[in-house]
């Protein structure tokens, strides 16, 4: 999706080759594809810092038109959302990136605006799918990792950035520091110049070998299997695997035990989101946003589920809003 706002023809978190400046509201790698060559970008500093270290290259920013503000979206630290006000064309736009309404341990709070035209992603689309509250999940994780800790090393696989940062903090709170991957390590440090503190430990192979015992460990979601396997071997301690996941709500995944800690919204919490900010036009996408818009709709809202190729303007959205 592209955004057309003066000069500037914003692609929206994806690859759009007619645009000419990027918006990654992210630092998520599904959000990424976008970056190349010569095209700047709008993004938070702690954005800009994560995909740095995560690519070791510099990256072009732009500054953004006095109409754009980025308002935070809840999702992890630094993730923002688009927000629009054209006074010309009396017409207020939110581009809302992935979000959440529930407040994380390790993330800004969101904010919402009132608005005329709301782009609202789809990830969790069910209305039959509800997270629990995120309280009642953060316990649930301290008494799994409390009671199994002193006979096991309790593993969890986690995205390097995001949910990560949430598990050590969650840790934190029952006084444990969690080993982590050199490169959830790069994650923290900036999670840490940002306000959001951590205690951890990064893991060396040598030190596992010669001070083995039980204890807990964050590593990339993709490692798990790997450092389950390194450290039975080295530690001969069992050792339990764990995934903290808004799909651990609709399937199985292949570890020890699972928790529904999702850093997006469930449908609730898109309908909370609508509310609050009482747009015109919803307009839905990605993979659920048929599901979305017909569940909106069922709920007395103007929805509508877009493609991702589409482009949009300001003039022609202020002439939808008008034929409302
Ligand atoms: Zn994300």
């Amino acid at each position: 999706m592209a955004l057309q706002v003066g000069n500037y023809s914003i692609a929206l978190d994806m690859h759009e080759p007619s645009s000419n400046v990027n918006f990654i509201s992210h630092a998520h790698s599904d959000h990424l594809s976008g970056l190349r060559k010569g095209k700047g970008t709008i993004a938070s500093s702690a954005t800009i810092e994560m995909i740095e270290a995560k690519k070791g290259t510099k990256l072009l920013t732009v500054d953004k038109p006095e109409s754009i503000e980025l308002l935070n979206s809840g999702h992890m630290l630094g993730s923002k959302q688009l927000y629009i006000e054209s006074e010309e064309q009396s017409c207020r736009i939110v581009y809302t990136g992935d979000y959440q309404m529930q407040r994380s341990i390790a993330s800004e709070e969101i904010e919402i605006r009132k608005a005329d035209i709301l782009l609202m992603d789809s990830t969790y689309p069910y209305a039959n799918i509800e997270f629990e509250d995120r309280d009642e999940v953060m316990t649930s994780i301290q008494h799994y990792v409390e009671s199994r800790i002193a006979r096991n090393v309790v593993l969890f696989g986690a995205y390097s950035s995001g949910k990560a940062q949430e598990l050590i903090k969650i840790c934190n709170g029952i006084g444990i520091s969690p080993l982590v991957t050199e490169g959830i390590a790069k994650m923290n440090k900036i999670y840490g110049d940002h306000g959001i503190g951590l205690s951890y430990g990064v893991f060396s192979a040598g030190e596992l070998q010669q001070n083995c015992g039980t204890f807990a460990a964050v590593v990339e979601q993709h490692r798990l299997a790997e450092a389950r396997d390194s450290i039975s071997r080295m530690c001969k301690v069992p050792v339990l695997t764990a995934v903290a996941s808004g799909f651990a709500r609709m399937m199985k995944f292949d570890t020890d035990v699972q928790f529904t800690l999702s850093d997006h919204a469930d449908f609730r919490q898109a309908l909370e989101y609508v509310d609050r900010c009482s747009p015109e036009i919803v307009y839905t996408y990605g993979s659920g946003a048929g599901t979305l818009a017909k569940n909106l709709k069922a709920n007395g809202c103007d929805a509508r589920p877009i493609a991702s190729t589409r482009s949009f303007d300001i003039p022609s959205l202020s002439k939808q809003i008008e034929k409302t």
